[in-house]
């Protein structure tokens, strides 16, 4: 891959800035964004204006409906969607499902699936992880049982994050108790509506709903929801929890709290100076600005192995994880400081009950002090970091 200067990459970044000068609406751009996803009636008017513009999948290849950009295009979109402070869009469909639909759905899953996801129709929550089944994720107890033309699924999957506001699931369930563990497990597309399923919230430590618990109650699923062949489920996984480890350093969140770090330092006082006269503030922000380019260019390296389909790409995900939410977890703590006394403010959502309502703040500092609490999770969510060194120190020693 080349890393020079590009001047067709400067001709599309001004097409990119003069798009979202004219179709981001003011009300949708700079909202917090609420940790991981913008709120659900933000995400599909954006989703909508985007695939309008021929946008909808921005890391999709031409064939299969996307906008066929190379990946420092993908970058330079992420990057000025993040500055011009832009929605975000369904990373579970765009990232994770949408390749798996490219490489094993059939063509009248394609058909169903991805028109509605490019318009923002319909979104998608993972559901793999289950109480016991997290790191060993091939250990998975949810059951599906073949029934005439559909499985009958029972069993619990935990910290599925959006099921309350997603309208398709993709679950991965054993089909198969008697061969060896990986070879039993399928993966199913699922309509959250389906009678049978029950979503229940869990409140995290940043006091904001983003995680559930969801049961299944004999939840019966076309086979042809199906993808790829029964018992395939765990290397369609492998395929996709690649591309989870890649996009887990999430650089645009990194770049949004550059961002926010940068208008504290201008804006808040020690004093009558600016925050940014302070010499130990203004080195731990020059520090995390350099941290956050030898990142970015990390990114554009795993993308260009991946892309080489190098045996070495799995292992530098795992690395880019690692770096990346490390990276997220520090940034953020800093965010807390630069507040100062503030920085204690948090800003949880409404409870069920409507109580705690949320605490007035200029508004770059709104929701900093949940966003710190939110970001512990980062080094857990995706696989943890341990699970990360271990895939690091295998391949270190193959080398
Ligand atoms: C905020 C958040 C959002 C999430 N969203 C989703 C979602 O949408 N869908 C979904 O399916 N899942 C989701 N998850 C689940 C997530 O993938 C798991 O929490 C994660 O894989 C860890 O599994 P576990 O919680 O069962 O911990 P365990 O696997 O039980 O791990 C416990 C501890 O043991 C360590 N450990 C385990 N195995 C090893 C090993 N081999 N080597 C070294 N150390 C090890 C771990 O690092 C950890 O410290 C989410 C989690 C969080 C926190």
């Amino acid at each position: 891959m080349d890393f020079q200067p590009d001047t067709g990459l400067d001709t599309f970044r001004e097409e990119v800035r003069a798009f979202l000068r004219e179709h981001l609406p003011r009300d949708l751009a700079g909202k917090p964004v609420g940790s991981v996803r913008s709120m659900r009636p933000d995400l599909v008017r954006w989703q909508k204006i985007l695939n309008a513009r021929g946008w909808g999948a921005p890391h999709w290849a031409q064939k299969d409906g996307g906008t066929g950009w190379t990946v420092l295009q993908r970058l330079v979109f992420d990057e000025e969607c993040v500055a011009a402070g832009a929605p975000t869009q369904d990373g579970f469909a765009q990232k994770l499902l949408g390749p798996v639909l490219n490489e094993f759905a059939s063509p009248e899953q394609k058909a169903e699936h991805v028109p509605l996801i490019l318009d923002g129709e319909r979104l998608w929550c993972q559901g793999f992880s289950e109480p016991g089944s997290g790191s060993d994720l091939a250990s998975l107890r949810t059951r599906a049982v073949r029934d005439g033309d559909h499985y009958v699924v029972n069993g619990q999957k935990i910290w599925t994050s959006y099921a309350h506001e997603s309208d398709w699931i993709f679950l991965l369930v054993r089909t198969d108790t008697e061969v060896k563990k990986q070879a039993g497990i399928s993966f199913l597309l699922v309509d959250m509506k389906t009678p049978g399923i029950t979503v229940r919230p869990i409140r995290s430590i940043d006091d904001c709903h983003h995680l559930n618990e969801t049961f299944f109650d004999n939840v019966r699923v076309p086979v042809a929801n199906r993808i790829g062949a029964e018992g395939d489920g765990w290397n369609i996984t492998k395929f996709l929890l690649n591309n989870e480890h890649a996009s887990a350093a999430d650089l645009p969140i990194l770049r949004r709290y550059l961002i926010q770090l940068r208008t504290l330092a201008a804006t808040q006082r020690v004093g009558a100076a600016p925050l940014i006269a302070q010499p130990e503030f203004a080195l731990r922000l020059a520090r995390l600005e350099a941290e956050v380019t030898a990142v970015a260019t990390m990114v554009k390296r795993v993308a260009a192995m991946e892309q080489d389909h190098s045996p070495a790409a799995h292992a530098m995900g795992s690395i880019l994880k690692v770096r990346g939410t490390e990276l997220q977890q520090r940034m953020s703590e800093l965010l807390v400081e630069a507040l100062g006394d503030y920085g204690a403010l948090a800003y949880p959502e409404p409870h069920d009950d409507g109580t705690a309502a949320a605490m007035p703040l200029q508004d770059v500092g709104r929701g900093i002090a949940n966003e710190m609490f939110f970001r512990r999770a980062s080094t857990i969510y995706g696989g943890t970091s341990e699970v990360q060194r271990g895939i690091i120190a295998r391949m270190l020693f193959q080398l």
